[in-house]
């Protein structure tokens, strides 16, 4: 069961309202790498979760992360808390609370729309998706996923902080911030307390392609790393080894049943190419100056796209 506790895990000290900076802020409380994204990520986890030290941490995290969310919330709310006010009691000549929610990012749908309460919207207003959880119902790979979510959530704050002069603000931001750390060590901690973690899953991966890497890229910029050169990889740089890596021709084929196999035949002989024709289309009878080659004449081009506009002027 939830309980709630009327403290906010940290005080919220907001020096004057700003709906700008609230609508940036939203990005933590509605957006993908924001704090309702995380609680519902370690929520569905955790109830999934067979490990009981996993469930513990999970919903330990969880309910942590609705407690950021709060505190997130409860800074937006305050630092749109003049806006509400005025335009709720239309305080304000129509001019002025005009200029006051339109003062920046999403400020004026916050207003508008949400009366200035925290909204689940990221900070350009986009509504906050269960698309944010990626919950997969497998220990190591969603483990990784969470490592991966809080380094997110970290960097996120630490632009957030970077944009705010307001003292109050940075100090609850920068407490958010540190706890992203914290549990992205725990994840880290819990990932690792599992003996034989990679790769996830539990069927092994098959050894000849295992250690295989393949320069798909070529050219000036090719770079050899450990990711890449060494003694735990077999490199192709011969990329007609690449395809197929099996040794098979590297066709696709399916087998289909005789009726099935006609139609498919019908199909392709209907919408057969002649590669002989040379048929009059469209574009050569329409051809105008600049149209290159046609059947039969060269209607010529534009030497640049400067050369294009002056000689569309000319026309
Ligand atoms: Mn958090
Ligand atoms: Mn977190």
């Amino acid at each position: 069961m939830f309980m709630h506790n009327k403290r906010l895990q940290y005080t919220v000290r907001v020096a004057e309202p700003n709906p700008a900076l609230a609508s940036l802020l939203l990005e933590q409380f509605g957006g993908p790498d924001g704090e309702l994204a995380a609680a519902m990520r370690y929520f569905t986890q955790g109830l999934g979760e067979l490990d009981p030290g996993r469930k513990d941490l999970l919903l330990d995290i969880a309910t942590e992360e609705l407690s950021h969310l709060e505190v997130i919330g409860s800074i937006v709310a305050m630092l749109n808390q003049g806006v509400k006010a005025q335009l709720s009691e239309a305080a304000m000549e129509e001019a002025d609370l005009y200029m006051a929610i339109n003062s920046g990012g999403n400020s004026h749908t916050q207003s508008l729309l949400y009366g200035g309460g925290p909204a689940l919207t990221n900070s350009s207003g986009v509504p906050w998706t269960a698309a944010y959880v990626d919950t997969k119902g497998d220990p190591t790979c969603d483990l990784r996923s969470n490592i991966a979510a809080e380094s997110r959530a970290k960097v996120v704050y630490e632009r957030l902080i970077n944009i705010t002069d307001d003292p109050g603000i940075k100090e609850a931001l920068g407490f958010l911030m540190t706890r992203e750390i914290a549990h992205q060590k725990s994840f880290e901690k819990a990932l690792y307390a599992i003996e034989n973690n990679f790769p996830s899953g539990k069927l092994p991966g098959i050894e000849r392609f295992a250690n295989v890497y393949v320069n798909s890229s070529q050219g000036d910029g090719d770079v050899e790393g450990p990711w890449n050169s060494g003694d735990q990889w077999d490199r192709i740089d011969d990329l007609d080894k690449a395809a197929a890596m099996d040794g098979g021709d590297g066709t696709a084929a399916v087998k289909l049943d005789k009726a099935t196999k006609t139609v498919a035949d019908n199909l392709a002989t209907r919408t057969a190419s002649d590669t002989g024709a040379d048929p009059q289309t469209g574009a050569d009878l329409g051809a105008g100056p600049g149209a290159g080659l046609v059947s039969g004449d060269d209607k010529g081009g534009a030497k640049d796209i400067k050369d294009a506009a002056k000689m569309a002027d000319a026309m």
